[in-house]
């Protein structure tokens, strides 16, 4: 040990030495992150350093803050500098020698050798500084803490197969410096355009100045490069969502947006927060004003911005929402994740987990914020992302309730097309004694609001929703109740008005159901395979008769669904059901001829099936019924 420098050479802790050899072979393809590492160290350093500075713990005067980055290509190097808190002598032996972490060996115990695993398993662990030695063949370290004197400086050097060495350094300013002298198939870090986009790629929004030697290009036409003294910065230096929300205009989250979507409109809504406690983390999350053209494509993009203490981490993070909610935009900066967290450890993660549904929550209230106070803007969101939201009902069953809120419908009582209608709307006029929230399913919005299955209903004034998107029957299987009433398909078999009906009614319809039960027999016989079974009902007012559903049978949407899918279904034959006090049905019961009556049933059940927006499958033989018929009367 030399008495002036007290040099000294020590060996790594085993588990830096295993890491080592590890990560320069697994993290070979991803190397390019160590800057980020690098960055993101020198960024903690100026946060401690400032914190000190304000805490006055150290005694020493607040300074300017920053990172610089500079390359020699002639000399093969790249070096980090930054003014942050610097280290002691016994933090670099620490902290450049050990890793510092729990459970570490353990760890390391675990990795098989297989490079494709571990550097998944290390990506988890966070490589930090040693990630150095993936680009440089050796790395030293000048670094002066704040509060000593510049004869306390400190330089460490290593080239990372197994020791390195510790002397004294004078140096005249706090902070650190790291050298990484690279290697000859890395010497592309040394080249400043590559190092700019990589600061500009992960390490935009940190929160301090990055800066680079300014380059200008000579006047002489050629693109020669020459380099200043002086420095610029590369980053925009300021993470927007760390800054507090009354700081900020809708501008400033307006400009985000438009970076961080690639859209070039404004975002409907925001929401920014900071959510402290077990998980720490800040979202900023963005409504869209419109649905991308790849809203219904499998393989489009989706997700957050993922970053991890501010230093970007990855793009397209999809694991921080769930489906329903792809359209989100935005940002996630956590505290806890590991900055080398990946892809894969996203996936099976039970902390990210949470997270998503903390962030589902902080969408929701969102929506449920401009629903209530801003109608005019939450009905563009629901006309371009309503379908989406449906889905919710299915896939977050702990939100149900919540996403069925911010439904809307098409309904009779507004005789718009406009899907503008709440379930508590509905509630709100529902008739005493109501115990069901009628609705019916058709392919569009005309052939709902005149389905003859509505049509007593709407004689009583009993309000029904006009379903017509594709994925309504779907989503009605899963939505079950609302406010403890449930929903009826007013389309099926089992469609109940219960206390709806005065006793009267409901005695009228017993005897009507009992005097048909003759004219059902002939028309189930007329009609044999093609119809399943025939009844009278009281659903109907104008229309002669309908089709009816099983309460558990697929409607004509998921039939659809499914044989899109390729899944053969089983041909149904539908349930007629007939108005039996009807002047066409009294003329059916009254026609003697069996020829005649046929003609009459199987024109009857073909007007049922139209009338629902059905298609008939022998459309020619319809035509020329009616038109004998006309004929005969003419
Ligand atoms: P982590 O950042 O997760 O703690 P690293 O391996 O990146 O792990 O860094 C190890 C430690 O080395 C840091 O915690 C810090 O104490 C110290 N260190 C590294 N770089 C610097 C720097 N530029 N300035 C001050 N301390 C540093
Ligand atoms: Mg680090």
């Amino acid at each position: 040990m030399s008495s002036a420098t007290q040099r000294e050479t020590r060996g790594f802790q085993t588990e830096v030495k295993q890491l080592l050899r590890l990560m320069i072979h697994s993290l070979y393809s991803n190397r390019e992150i160590f800057l980020r590492e690098l960055i993101s160290n020198a960024s903690d350093a100026c946060d401690k350093r400032r914190f000190e500075a304000v805490a006055g713990a150290s005694g020493d005067t607040p300074a300017d803050l920053f990172i610089q980055v500079r390359c020699d290509k002639e000399a093969k190097t790249l070096t980090v500098t930054d003014t942050g808190i610097g280290m002691t002598r016994q933090d670099v032996v620490e902290h450049l020698g050990t890793i510092a972490k729990s459970g570490t060996a353990d760890f390391l115990s675990k990795l098989s050798g297989d490079q494709q695993k571990d550097s998944q398993l290390i990506g988890q662990f966070g490589v930090g500084f040693y990630s150095a030695f993936t680009v440089a063949d050796r790395v030293e370290v000048f670094t002066r803490h704040a509060g000593a004197v510049a004869t306390q400086g400190v330089h460490w050097e290593s080239d990372g197969s197994g020791e390195f060495t510790v002397e004294n350094a004078e140096l005249s300013e706090v902070g650190t410096q790291v050298v990484l002298h690279l290697k000859d198939d890395a010497l592309d870090f040394s080249d400043s355009w590559r190092l700019r986009s990589l600061i500009k790629r992960y390490s935009d929004h940190i929160g301090f100045a990055i800066k680079m030697p300014k380059q200008s290009t000579a006047d002489d036409g050629k693109s020669e490069v020459a380099v200043t003294e002086e420095l610029e910065t590369i980053n925009s230096a300021q993470a927007l969502w760390t800054r507090s929300r009354n700081e900020l205009k809708d501008e400033d989250y307006v400009e985000f947006y438009k970076h961080v979507s690639h859209d070039f409109a404004a975002p409907i809504s925001w929401s920014h927060n900071k959510v402290e406690g077990k998980r720490e983390y800040t979202t900023l999350l963005y409504l869209p004003g419109r649905a991308p053209f790849d809203l219904w494509s499998r393989d489009a993009v989706r997700g957050l911005k993922l970053y991890v203490k501010r230093v970007f981490i990855l793009d397209d993070a999809e694991q921080f929402l769930p489906m329903y909610l792809r359209f989100v935009k935005g940002v996630v900066d956590s505290s806890d994740l590991p900055l080398n967290v990946s892809r894969e450890l996203l996936q099976s993660d039970s902390e990210i987990e949470a997270m998503r549904a903390g962030i589902a929550r902080k969408v929701l209230e969102m929506l449920a914020r401009l629903a209530k106070e801003e109608t005019d803007k939450y009905a563009v969101f629901w006309k371009e992302f309503g379908q989406v939201i449906k889905e919710g009902i299915a896939e977050d069953t702990a939100n149900r309730e919540r996403i069925a809120k911010l439904l809307r419908f098409a309904s009779t009582h507004t005789e718009r097309e406009e899907q503008d209608q709440s379930l508590d709307d509905y509630l709100a006029r529902q008739k005493s004694g109501q115990k069901q929230i009628f609705y019916v399913i058709a392919d569009t919005w005309n052939t709902a609001r005149q389905s003859p299955h509505l049509e007593r209903l709407r004689a009583k004034g009993i309000e029904v929703l006009l379903l017509t998107d594709r994925v309504d029957e779907w989503m009605m299987s899963y939505l079950g109740e609302y406010e403890g009433k449930t929903f009826q398909d007013v389309s099926r078999a089992d469609l109940d008005l219960g206390d709806l009906l005065t006793a009267e009614e409901k005695a009228a319809d017993e005897k009507g159901t009992e005097a048909a039960l003759a004219l059902c027999g002939r028309l189930r016989e007329a009609l044999s395979g093609r119809v399943d079974a025939v009844r009278s009902t009281q659903r109907l007012a104008d229309s002669p008769a309908c089709l009816v559903l099983n309460a558990d049978e697929y409607g004509a949407q998921m039939r659809k669904l499914m044989e899109a899918t390729g899944q053969k279904l089983p041909e149904k034959r539908p349930t007629l059901e007939i108005n039996a006090t009807h002047p066409l049905l009294q003329r059916l019961e009254g026609l003697a001829d069996e020829d005649q009556f046929k003609e009459l049933a199987s024109l009857l059940l073909d007007q049922a099936i139209l009338a629902e927006g059905g298609q008939l499958a022998e459309p020619a033989e319809f035509v020329k019924r009616l038109n004998r018929l006309l004929f005969a009367k003419a």
